[in-house]
C-alpha cells in the first residue's frame, strides 16, 4: 500500500460505502488521510448512564442487548426497542418508526450511542416498564447508534477523575450515507497503523516548521485524526492552514515574479498634466482618489508591468480614477514614435455596465480628440461619430460593424476600448495596448485577468504566425473527429447556461450512444524527470487514447492549456482536447505533446511588452483574505466615500412593524422611486439546488408582494436561473422605470446604476454577514434623493440589534468584513470555496500573524531563487497543486 493506493485496493467496499466514499471525494489513501473531522466530540459528551438527565444532549458507550422490533403497546406505531448497559447502569433505547435497527445490531455488541435523553410518564399499565431502571423512566428517543471495536478510555476519568491529559479526543467527520464518523475514524487508524506515514514526505522546509513552532506532516496527521489533547489538534490544524496559505503565497509571488519580468510600457506623465484633466470634473477628487491616481501614475514610470487592485466601496468613485489614469495612457506615443498613441482596454462583466461605462467614458473625454469604441456580443459602437446624425445613438456614438472597429483597434486609431469579454476573443487585437482595466473584477476567472493582459499586439502576433507550426492535426484523426460529433450533439441538446456536471452526464450518454469506450475518475500518475510529482484527474479518457477536459465558463484561456499540456508531456497521452460549453458557440481546443517538439502548443507568448493591470472590485473582503487570494496584486483601497453623500437611513425591522415599514415604503412608490427586495440566502450542499430554492423564494416573495402588499406597482423577479439575456431584459426595465419592484436574490449582483431606486428591502437579515449586507444597500447608493435600507429580521435579540448597529456606525465595507471575520468567523464570508481556499485555511484567516508569516517566507524564498531549484519537494508540491478554476456566479 502507498499513498495513491485506491481504497477498494486496501480495504474490501461494499456499493454504497464506495458510492459515500466517492461523494466525499474520498478515493486513494492519501484522500482519507486529508479526510479532517470538523470537530472533536468533547469529553464532557460522554457520559456514564448513572449520570443522565431528562433532556441532557450526551454519547454513551455500552453493551447493547434486548433489541426487539414490536409495536407500540396502544399506538400500534412500529418501532425497535433495546436496552444499553454500561458500568453504572441500564437504560432504554427506542426508535419509533424504525423497528429496522434493531435487526442491523447483534446482541450484545459494543455501541456508541448519541442522542437525547427523554422521560416517560411512568404508567403502570405499560409494558415495557419492567425493563427500565425503577425507580427512573429515563430512554433514548431515536438516538443515532453505531457499534464499535473499543469504549474510548477516560469515559469515566474525566467524569470522576481529574480532567486527565491522556483522554482520547473523539474526531468527528465529514459523513456521507454508508461511512459514518465511527467508520472514518477506524480506517483511518487502519491506514496509520499500516505505517505508511513513515513514507510521507513534508514539503515544508523545515527550518521553516521549526521557526513557527509547526509539526512535520506525519506528527501533524496523526494528531488531527488522534489528538491526545486539544493543543495537538489546534496544532495540527494551525500547520495545515499554514501549509495551504504558504503554498497560495508561493504560487501567486511566483506569478508576481514572472509578470515583473515582463517589460511595459513607461508612460511618464507629469502631475501637471494630469490635473489639466481632473480640473474638468464637477467635483474635487476625494483624499483616497488622488492616492489612488498617484500609486497608478508612480507605477506608469517604471518598466516592469503594474499589477495593482483597486479595492473601494460602491459609490467611492472608481471610474474616475480609472479614466484619469487612461487619461495618462492615451496621451502617450508608443516608444520612439512621435505620432500615434498608447491604447487602454476596459473590461466590464456585463453588456449593461459596459454600455453605462462606455458613456461615462464618452463624457470623460468629449473634449478631447480621442476615439472611444465600446464591444460586446450585441454589437460595436464608436465615439465620436463622424457620420450623419441619423445614424447617432443617443449619446453621440455609431454603430459600426465589428470589422471596422477590429480594425480601427488593430491599426491604433481607437485608443480607448470598451467591453464586456468581447474584449479577449481572439480576433481583438491592439497595436499598443499599454493599459488593461478590468472592473468588478471578482466577477471575472482569474484565467480572464490574465487573458485580458496577454492581449498581444498585433505586430508581435504577426512575427508568431511565421514560425513553422508542425503538423499534428492527423494524430487520432478518425477517434477525435468520432468525438467532436458527441461533444456537439450534447451542446446542441443541451444549449448553455449549465453547469460542467450537466454537460459530463450528458456526455458519458452521448459517447456510449456512439459506442465510444471512456473512463472517467482515471488517475494519470504525472513524472517529471522520472519522479512522480502528482496526479492528474481529467473529467474523461476516450477510448484510452484521448483526455477530454470539459467546462462551463464564459472563456478558456491559454493557462489552461498550458496547464493540460504539461500533464500530456508528463504522462503517456499524447492528445487532449479542452472543450469549453460556455460560451455560445461551442469552443474545442485540441492540446498535443508531441515528442518531437519542444515548446508548448499553447498560445505562445512574445518577449514583446505587456500592458499595465487595473483590477478593481467593490467586494470588501478582510486584509488577511485579500493577501492571500490577491498575493501577485498591489493593494491600493479607496476608503473614502466622495462628500455630501446623504448616508442610507438603515433601519432593522422586527416582524410586528413590518406592515408599518411596507406603508412608510409606499410613501416612497408614491412619489415616483423605486425599490429592490432582497430576499435570503438560502444554504444548501447542493448548488444547484441551492440556486433553485433561492430562485423559488425570490418568486413567490414577489407573488405575495403583489397580492398582498404592493398590488398597484409593477413587480419583477431576478435570480441566477435566469438566462443572461433575461437578466439584462429585467435590468432594463427597472432602470427604464418599467418595473417599480425588482425582488432578486442575494446571489445576483446588479452593479448597475439605477440612481432612482432609493428604497432596498433585505429579508432574512441574520443569513448574511454584514459585509454582504453592506454590498447589498449599495445598490441604493446612486441618488441625490434620500436612499433608505430595511433590514427584515426575524428575531429581535439584542446580538442581532448589535451587528446592524454596526452598520449604521461603519465607516465602510472593509470594516465591515473585519468586523464579520472577527465576531461571526471565516465562515461568514459569503461561501469560501467560492475563494478557492479550503475550510482550514479559512480558519487562519483570522490570524493576521499568520497570514503574514507565510507571505513573508514564500516571498524570502522567491527572492533567494525564482526557481527554488534548492526545495525540489516545494517545487514539485508546487507543481502538483490543482489549480481549480475560481468561478462567481
Ligand atoms: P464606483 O465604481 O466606485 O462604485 P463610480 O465611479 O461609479 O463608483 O462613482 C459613483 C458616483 O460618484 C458617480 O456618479 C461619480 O460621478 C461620483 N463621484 C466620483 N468621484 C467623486 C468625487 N470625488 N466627488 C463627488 N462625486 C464623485
Ligand atoms: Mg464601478
Amino acid at each position: 500500500m502507498n499513498l495513491l493506493s485506491p481504497l477498494t485496493d486496501i480495504f474490501r467496499l461494499v456499493e454504497p460505502q464506495q458510492k459515500a466514499l466517492r461523494k466525499l471525494r474520498i478515493k486513494t489513501a492519501e484522500d482519507l488521510l486529508y479526510h479532517f473531522p470538523t470537530r472533536y466530540g468533547d469529553v464532557a459528551e460522554m457520559r456514564t448512564i448513572d449520570s443522565l438527565r431528562k433532556g441532557d444532549s450526551v454519547v454513551v458507550f455500552g453493551r447493547i442487548s434486548k433489541l426487539k422490533a414490536s409495536k407500540g403497546f396502544r399506538t400500534k406505531i412500529p418501532m425497535g426497542t433495546a436496552e444499553l448497559a454500561d458500568d453504572t447502569g441500564k437504560i432504554q433505547i427506542v426508535w419509533f418508526n424504525q423497528p429496522y435497527l434493531a435487526k442491523m445490531i447483534p446482541e450484545e455488541a459494543l455501541v456508541r450511542v448519541e442522542g437525547k435523553v427523554s422521560q416517560r410518564r411512568a404508567k403502570p399499565s405499560d409494558a415495557t416498564r419492567s425493563t427500565l431502571h425503577a425507580s427512573r423512566s429515563l430512554y433514548f428517543s431515536n438516538p443515532k447508534i453505531e457499534r464499535v471495536n473499543i469504549v474510548p478510555q477516560g469515559v469515566g476519568e474525566s467524569l470522576f477523575g481529574e480532567a486527565g491529559e491522556t483522554h482520547h479526543l473523539h474526531p468527528v467527520y465529514p459523513e456521507s450515507r454508508g461511512v459514518t464518523t465511527n467508520w472514518l475514524f477506524h480506517h483511518i487508524q487502519k491506514i496509520i497503523a499500516s505505517g505508511i506515514l513513515d513514507s510521507v514526505v513534508d514539503p515544508i522546509p523545515p527550518e521553516i516548521l521549526e521557526k513557527y513552532h509547526l509539526p512535520t506532516l506525519k506528527t501533524a496527521l496523526i494528531w488531527m485524526h488522534t489528538p491526545q489533547q486539544k493543543d495537538h489538534a489546534v496544532a495540527a490544524r494551525k500547520r495545515f492552514a499554514f501549509e495551504e496559505v504558504f503554498f497560495i503565497q508561493l504560487e501567486k509571488q511566483k506569478e508576481r515574479h514572472l509578470w515583473k519580468k515582463e517589460q511595459s510600457f513607461v508612460i511618464d506623465k507629469t502631475e501637471e498634466h494630469i490635473t489639466e484633466f481632473t480640473k474638468r470634473f464637477p467635483y474635487e477628487l476625494t483624499g483616497a482618489q488622488k492616492h489612488a491616481i498617484t500609486a497608478i501614475t508612480g507605477d506608469f514610470r517604471r518598466g516592469d508591468p503594474m499589477a495593482r487592485l483597486l479595492e473601494g466601496d460602491v459609490g467611492s468613485g472608481k471610474t474616475a480614477v480609472a479614466a484619469t489614469t487612461a487619461y495618462a495612457v492615451v496621451t502617450s506615443r508608443p516608444k520612439d514614435q512621435n505620432f500615434g498613441n498608447l491604447q487602454v482596454a476596459y473590461m466590464c462583466p456585463t453588456e449593461i455596465l459596459a454600455r453605462q461605462q462606455f458613456e461615462n467614458f464618452i463624457s470623460f473625454f468629449s473634449h478631447l480628440p480621442i476615439n472611444i469604441g465600446l464591444i460586446t456580443s450585441a454589437g460595436c459602437q464608436k465615439f465620436p461619430s463622424k457620420v450623419s446624425a441619423n445614424f447617432k445613438t443617443g449619446n453621440g456614438a455609431t454603430n459600426i460593424s465589428r470589422a471596422q472597429l477590429l480594425k480601427w483597434v488593430a491599426n491604433g486609431e481607437i485608443p480607448i476600448l470598451v467591453g464586456t469579454h468581447s474584449l479577449i476573443q481572439k480576433s481583438v487585437k491592439f497595436k499598443h495596448l499599454a493599459y488593461a482595466i478590468i472592473d468588478e473584477q471578482h466577477r471575472f476567472g482569474i484565467n480572464q485577468r490574465k487573458a485580458l493582459v496577454r492581449r498581444t499586439n498585433a505586430e508581435q502576433t504577426q512575427k508568431n504566425a511565421e514560425k513553422p507550426q508542425m503538423d499534428t492535426s492527423l494524430l487520432y484523426k478518425d477517434l477525435t473527429y468520432r468525438i467532436r460529433q458527441a461533444l456537439f450533439t450534447v451542446k446542441k441538446n443541451l444549449g448553455g447556461g449549465h453547469k460542467e456536471i450537466v454537460y459530463q452526464r450528458a456526455l458519458a450518454e452521448e459517447l456510449t450512444a456512439c459506442k465510444l469506450s471512456f473512463k472517467r475518475e482515471v488517475q494519470i500518475p504525472i513524472l517529471y524527470r522520472g519522479k512522480h510529482v502528482g496526479i492528474y484527474q481529467p473529467d474523461f479518457v476516450v477510448e484510452d487514447a484521448v483526455i477530454l477536459e470539459l467546462k462551463a465558463l464564459n472563456f478558456v484561456g491559454s493557462v489552461e492549456q498550458k496547464q493540460i499540456w504539461t500533464y500530456l508531456k508528463g504522462s503517456s497521452y499524447r492528445l487532449a482536447l479542452l472543450v469549453n460549453f460556455g460560451p455560445k458557440e461551442l469552443t474545442i481546443n485540441r492540446i498535443v505533446y508531441d515528442t518531437a517538439r519542444n515548446s508548448s502548443a499553447s498560445g505562445q507568448h512574445s518577449s514583446a511588452s505587456v500592458p499595465h493591470l487595473l483590477s478593481m472590485t467593490a467586494t470588501p473582503i478582510p486584509r488577511t483574505l485579500a493577501l492571500t487570494i490577491y498575493g501577485d496584486l498591489d493593494l491600493t483601497v479607496l476608503d473614502e466615500l466622495p462628500p455630501g453623500r446623504k448616508p442610507i437611513i438603515t433601519e432593522p425591522v422586527v416582524p410586528k412593524d413590518r406592515d408599518a415599514t411596507y406603508e412608510k415604503i409606499r410613501k416612497e412608490l408614491k412619489a415616483g422611486r423605486q425599490m429592490y427586495v432582497i430576499t435570503p440566502r438560502i444554504d444548501e450542499p447542493d448548488p444547484d439546488k441551492e440556486f433553485a430554492v433561492q430562485a423559488k423564494s425570490a418568486k413567490a416573495e414577489a407573488v405575495r408582494l403583489k397580492e398582498k402588499v404592493f398590488p398597484e406597482y409593477v413587480i419583477g423577479v431576478m435570480h441566477s436561473k435566469l438566462k443572461d439575456d433575461e437578466k439584462e431584459e429585467t435590468m432594463e426595465a427597472f432602470k427604464d422605470g418599467k418595473i417599480h419592484i425588482l425582488v432578486s436574490t442575494s446571489v445576483v449582483e446588479v452593479g448597475v446604476n439605477v440612481p432612482n431606486a432609493t428604497v432596498i428591502i433585505i429579508e432574512g437579515a441574520e443569513r448574511f454577514g454584514l459585509a454582504q449586507l453592506h454590498q447589498l444597500r449599495g445598490r441604493v447608493l446612486r441618488s441625490s434623493h434620500q436612499a433608505f435600507c430595511y433590514v427584515f429580521t426575524e428575531s429581535a435579540g439584542a446580538k442581532t440589534a448589535d451587528r446592524l448597529k454596526a452598520l449604521r456606525t461603519a465607516k465602510n465595507g472593509f470594516e465591515l468584513a473585519e468586523y464579520d471575520l472577527k465576531f461571526r468567523g471565516a465562515g461568514e464570508l459569503s461561501g469560501s470555496q467560492q475563494w478557492g481556499v479550503s475550510d482550514v485555511a479559512m480558519e487562519a484567516l483570522q490570524n493576521l500573524k499568520m497570514v503574514e508569516a507565510a507571505r513573508a517566507e514564500a516571498k524570502r524564498l522567491l527572492e533567494e531563487d525564482e526557481s527554488l531549484s534548492r526545495y525540489p519537494l516545494l517545487q514539485s508540491h508546487l507543481a502538483s497543486r490543482k489549480k481549480e478554476e475560481i468561478h462567481f456566479e
